[in-house]
């Protein structure tokens, strides 16, 4: 019986090739998964009602007797079947029934249960194709309140309704994994009742007590996901690492700026991390511009004074480069030997830089993804760091976390802000630094919103700041985000603002080969452009202290949180930044909203906040990206609570190895199992 869920669509009644794939555009395969498409509302069909008063176009369940048969000869008309009570009339309409059919739902003389939308024809009352018509003994069945299902064409209400009643039947009682003193907080209802109530009794409502505990079940099936990855994570022993503090702090009396006390803080955390007989596994989360490189690039000094190799990696190749020039620039008269790779990189140059790197003459290797290939052997990686890292998955940190051997450090920074709630179900598997301070010299950016036919006067607006020898971004996001590049925006733009700004102007975009790059990128550092026009490539990352304006065209199709992180190119440095938002006329309600959030914060957070409100959580996190799936029941915002309550209770279970045991259902129910057998296998 257990099983019986578990497995494919195809065991249930009703379930033909073609309807198997229908169901599989609805992603439901398991029988299981037919529990977690809910209902959207439900049809009131209780009411049994006369023929003498019926609410045309209201879907209504009536009581008839069967009359009268009008099979007409000609195609396309309709068969008729003329019904009913005790005081009135109505015809039932068929389009596309054969004959024999209908004598058989509808045999003359008997008496059924009728269940559709009534119209009107001829001063005649019809339903035209009922929705059910069931024998006066299956009257149960019918007149109630039914839930509506979100379907796909094709497959009709009755015929998914089959499939889930026989489910819904045969579903028992599992015995219960959670604790008593834990299911009181949570509404005390079983899983089985929270089932049948969720599909069948409006028990839907995202506050309702069955749908809590439903989705209590699946934030505990996460966290106890994360938590198998913790204990193979945490628990591994590894060689300290022994330096002392004399080359970081001749590194850092060559800043030209002194650090905060927040990044100082965060520096001596990893520090003892690195010193200590544990992996580190750390989260070093802070908002656009707050200074997280900085504390990275020190962290890999002092493991390169500990004699191990360092490597970073950053999710584009712009960044990236970018973090290998600030590199070279932090290290220069050292004897540290950095090197760069991406997947662009030319074979033979890359021959070279895998040989150097294997013989241990490499100290810090920087580059993209392309730093997780197989091929690349280390002599002895110390510490692994992954910017940027809600654009990697769960999986590849795992992997990353084995590639660098058991004495690998691992230090990811992220600039997206996470719920709490979500804090222990997204990164539970690791510590978390949070930088919160920003460096004090930072002048908050005056962010302005102006319509594109006024155009001029922003050009106006940058002429002048190009005169007091600042420099200027300018987006134009791709709108499609097809995989061809259409940078032709981009393009039209740069040669506009070519001439009218005397070729001070750069363009950058993802098609350009890594020469090209550097070498724009290389003459906008220097100044010797005032102007980079570019597509979104410039979006995570990127750091030119001396740009304090960024114009992003279009800014209206741009979800708030990627809009923040594009201003968050400026106002790095310590003049004034701004961010010029243009937009294309007859703005939706929506976009007129974000706007107008990003007007009135600079706050990275509160800004997370508000786009999981517009877009929902999963689309904010880019859990398609992170490989992180959405919930399919709980909700960060809606369900705080549970979250709190499922935060403690995780280290309860934890304390005890065999509780684990007790939720081999719940995490079968979950589809976890695979991911678990994963972890557990790659140890
Ligand atoms: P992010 O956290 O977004 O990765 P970066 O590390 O790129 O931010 O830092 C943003 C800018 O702030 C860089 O130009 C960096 O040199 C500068 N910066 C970092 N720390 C400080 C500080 N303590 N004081 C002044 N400027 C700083
Ligand atoms: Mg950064």
């Amino acid at each position: 019986m257990k099983n019986f869920i578990f497995q494919n669509i195809s065991l249930l009644k009703g379930v033909g090739e073609k309807t198997k794939k229908l169901l599989k555009k609805k992603k439901i395969e398991k029988i299981s998964d037919l529990l977690w498409n809910l209902p959207q509302g439900f049809t009131d069909r209780s009411h049994v009602r006369k023929l003498n008063n019926l609410e045309i176009g209201k879907i209504t369940t009536i009581k008839v007797k069967v009359i009268k048969y009008n099979f007409p000869r000609i195609r396309n008309l309709p068969n008729k079947v003329s019904c009913e009570d005790d005081v009135g009339k109505i015809d039932l309409i068929f389009f596309n029934s054969r004959e024999g059919y209908i004598r058989k739902i509808l045999p003359l003389e008997s008496f059924v249960i009728i269940s559709g939308k009534i119209n009107h024809y001829k001063k005649k009352y019809q339903i035209t194709n009922p929705t059910y018509v069931v024998p006066i003994y299956k009257e149960k069945l019918i007149n109630r309140i039914m839930p509506k299902y979100s379907l796909t064409n094709g497959l009709t209400e009755k015929v998914y309704r089959k499939l889930l009643s026989q489910v819904l039947e045969k579903i028992s009682a599992a015995p219960e994994w959670h604790e008593k003193g834990i299911l009181k907080k949570i509404g005390n209802v079983g899983w089985r009742e929270s089932i049948l109530n969720i599909h069948e009794n409006k028990g839907n409502d995202i506050k309702s007590k069955f749908y809590k505990r439903l989705a209590y079940d699946e934030i505990i099936a996460n966290l106890l996901v994360l938590s198998e990855v913790r204990k193979r994570i945490k628990k591994y022993k590894k060689k300290s690492k022994k330096f002392d503090l004399i080359f970081e702090k001749k590194l850092i009396k060559n800043f030209n700026f002194s650090l905060t006390k927040n990044q100082e803080s965060i520096i001596n955390e990893i520090n003892e991390d690195i010193k200590s007989d544990y992996k580190m596994f750390r989260l070093l989360q802070g908002d656009v511009g707050s200074g997280k490189t900085i504390i990275s690039l020190i962290s890999a000094a002092n493991v390169i004074r500990s004699k191990y190799q360092v490597a970073l990696m950053a999710p584009t190749e712009i960044l990236s480069l970018q973090h290998f020039n600030l590199a070279k620039k932090i290290f220069k008269n050292t004897e540290v030997k950095i090197e760069f790779l991406s997947s662009k990189s030319e074979v033979r140059e890359k021959k070279l830089i895998l040989e150097n790197l294997s013989a241990g003459r490499t100290n810090l290797i920087i580059g993209t993804h392309a730093l997780f290939q197989k091929k690349i052997i280390f002599k002895n990686l110390g510490l692994a760091i992954i910017d940027e890292q809600h654009k990697f998955g769960v999986k590849q940190r795992i992997e990353l976390a084995n590639k660098g051997g058991k004495d690998c450090d691992i230090l990811v920074m992220s600039a997206t802000p996470i719920p709490r709630t979500l804090m222990l179900t997204l990164y539970g598997d690791m510590d978390v630094s949070r930088l919160i301070e920003k460096p004090m010299d930072r002048k908050s950016i005056i962010t302005l919103s102006k319509p594109e036919e006024k155009i001029d006067e922003v050009l106006m607006f940058i002429k002048n700041e190009i005169k007091k020898g600042n420099q200027i971004f300018w987006v134009c996001p791709l709108i499609e985000e097809s995989k061809k590049l259409d940078y032709t925006a981009a393009v039209n733009k740069y040669k506009l603002l070519s001439k009218k700004f005397n070729k001070k102007v750069g363009l950058i975009h993802g098609n350009l080969d890594k020469e090209e790059k550097e070498k724009v990128l290389n003459l906008f550092s220097k100044n010797e452009l005032s102007i980079l026009v570019s597509t979104t490539v410039i979006e995570v990352g990127v750091d030119y202290p001396n740009a304090n304006v960024i114009v992003i065209e279009n800014s209206n199709k741009f979800g708030l949180s990627q809009l923040h992180q594009l201003r968050g190119r400026v106002g790095r440095g310590t003049n004034q930044g701004t961010c010029i938002l243009l937009y294309k006329k007859n703005l939706s309600g929506n976009a007129r909203k974000r706007i107008k959030i990003l007007k009135s914060s600079n706050d990275g957070f509160f800004i997370a906040e508000e786009d999981m409100k517009l877009r929902g959580f999963g689309d904010v996190l880019g859990y398609q990206q992170s490989g992180i799936k959405d919930f399919k029941l709980a909700d960060p915002l809606q369900h705080e609570d549970l979250f709190k309550i499922a935060e403690k209770n995780i280290k309860d279970i934890e304390n005890n190895e065999d509780n684990f045991k007790r939720y081999d259902y719940l995490l079968k129910l979950f589809d976890k199992v695979d991911i678990i057998n994963e972890i557990v296998k790659e140890n």
